[in-house]
């Protein structure tokens, strides 16, 4: 049986990234640029103020307080119609350009009598012709020079580059009104089994309500790529070759059980080229991990296709470990894994040599880092322990077991959870380690619960 690892290279080996797209800023952000971006111009496009305040010559200032006479105000929008001579200055606002002969900015707080009332005779006049300055500036001061954020023919983004706000700001502030981008994969959802319906739909007996359809469309939504909802498909040949054919026109496949070594498991047929009337390939079946064994990979139809168990907790999980990855390869990603941190456990985990176990984990700040403990049962069938988790810990293939205080190795399954509860900077100080759940072991978590999971 291949490792996580073996197997996880065999699916990305038959990965390669999507075409690019042109997609308007407002759809691009979040997406991975696919194109050089040189900047058309230089930005700002001319010195310009970083001050509400006066425009000078540095030169005129030197002793204080100092008197100039005032040309004129320079909005921003707006040109300077007057250079500077000596004992001269301008009016100016935040990001309006600099008038010739000036060389710095004395902000408006540094001046007095600017716009004060004088009176002549009877009339009282608010005067703006003269400005006394009580600062002494450098030259350059409160000036922010033309090219300072990009030069003109700059190589300001390279292909790659995932679309961060800032980075889609900063294509805007160039005058770019899209971007090419890496597509986004269309993957098409099909659950199988007779007993499986989906919410809305009454049961009959022996049915159960589907997990796996909504469980996988909310992670490919989170993971970049556009789910497409394609039912669920009965338990028998012509009816799974039906429901195969909506499926063909997606960029991946995603089925959902029928993968074990049950009677009416005919997805794995179709896999192993068993049905005739379809045109499918197995790369691999199954993985020696738990829970998430019984995954087959290879294509239906010409597409890359994953048959992930029908097990809620497999299905999850053999979806973060191969399908994510997968997705992010196409959409351009370079990281491609979910993030890893190191915590200790709170209490044992028990295990045989022979699969990796990833454990369903909640995960906390300790005196010492981060924290880790089992949210209880870890049989595949049960979707609350994986509710309840920040964490999948990896407990190694060969490891029979480990005691409390091991060290493990644990993937983030949600970005939630690196979110802060306290306000500003405090993010970690309200988090307390975990309590440990004293659960019953579910039969089959330190054994072997067969093929369906
Ligand atoms: P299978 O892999 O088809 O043998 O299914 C394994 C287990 O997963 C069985 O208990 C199925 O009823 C259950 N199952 C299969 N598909 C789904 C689904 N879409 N949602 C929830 N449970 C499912
Ligand atoms: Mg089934």
């Amino acid at each position: 049986m291949l490792t996580l690892e073996e197997a996880l290279g065999r699916v990305l080996a038959k990965v390669e990234a999507l075409p690019a797209e042109r997609v308007s800023l407002e759809q691009a952000y979040g997406r991975v640029l696919a194109q050089e971006v040189v900047s058309p111009r230089d930005n700002p496009p001319w010195d310009n103020s970083a001050m509400d305040g006066f425009a000078v010559r540095s030169e005129d200032l030197a002793s204080q307080p100092t008197t100039l006479a005032v040309l004129e105000t320079i909005p921003a929008g707006g040109m300077p119609t007057k250079a500077l001579t000596e004992g001269t200055c301008s009016r100016i606002m935040t990001g309006a350009p600099m008038p010739d002969g000036a060389d710095a900015v004395v902000m408006i707080e540094d001046t007095s009598a600017w716009g004060a009332a004088r009176r002549s005779g009877d009339e009282v006049a608010i005067t703006s012709d003269t400005v006394e300055i009580r600062a002494s500036p450098a030259p350059r001061q409160h000036v922010r020079p033309r090219g300072d954020d990009v030069r003109e023919g700059q190589l300001v983004l390279k292909p790659g580059h995932v679309m961060t706000p800032a980075a889609v700001g900063q294509l805007s502030s160039l005058g770019f009104p899209s971007a090419m981008v890496v597509q986004r994969p269309v993957v098409a959802v099909l659950s199988t089994g007779d007993e499986v319906v989906e919410a809305g739909w009454p049961l009959a007996d022996g049915q159960i309500y589907s997990s796996n359809t909504h469980s996988l469309l909310g992670l490919i939504r989170e993971a970049g790529g556009i789910g497409v909802h394609c039912g669920v498909a009965p338990d028998d040949p012509a009816g799974l070759r039906a429901a195969l054919k909506r499926c063909m026109r997606a960029d991946v496949i995603l089925t959902t059980g029928g993968v074990s070594v049950g009677d009416f498991d005919f997805v794995k047929d179709v896999f192993s080229g068993d049905d005739a009337e379809v045109d499918a390939e197995l790369d691999f079946w199954k993985v020696a991990i738990k829970p998430g064994k019984p995954l087959a990979f290879g294509s239906i139809g010409g597409r890359p296709a994953f048959g992930l168990p029908g097990n809620p907790v497999s299905c999850v999980v053999n979806f973060l470990q191969f399908v994510r990855p997968f997705l992010r390869k196409m959409m351009g990603l370079e990281r491609l894994f979910l993030p890893v941190v190191e915590a200790e456990l709170v209490s044992p985990l028990r295990k045989k040599p022979g699969r990796a176990h990833l454990v369903r984990v909640r995960l906390g700040l300790g005196s010492s880092g981060f924290t880790c403990a089992s949210t209880g049962t870890q049989s595949s069938g049960v979707l609350g322990s994986l509710v309840e988790a920040d964490g999948l810990a990896l407990i190694p293939r060969e490891s029979g077991g480990v005691p409390a205080g091991t060290r493990v190795r644990v993937q983030v399954l949600h970005l939630e959870w690196l979110h802060g509860l306290t306000p500003g900077f405090g993010w970690g100080e309200t988090w307390t380690a975990p309590q440990a759940v004293a659960a019953t072991p579910a039969a089959g978590d330190e054994g072997d619960e067969g093929d369906c999971c």
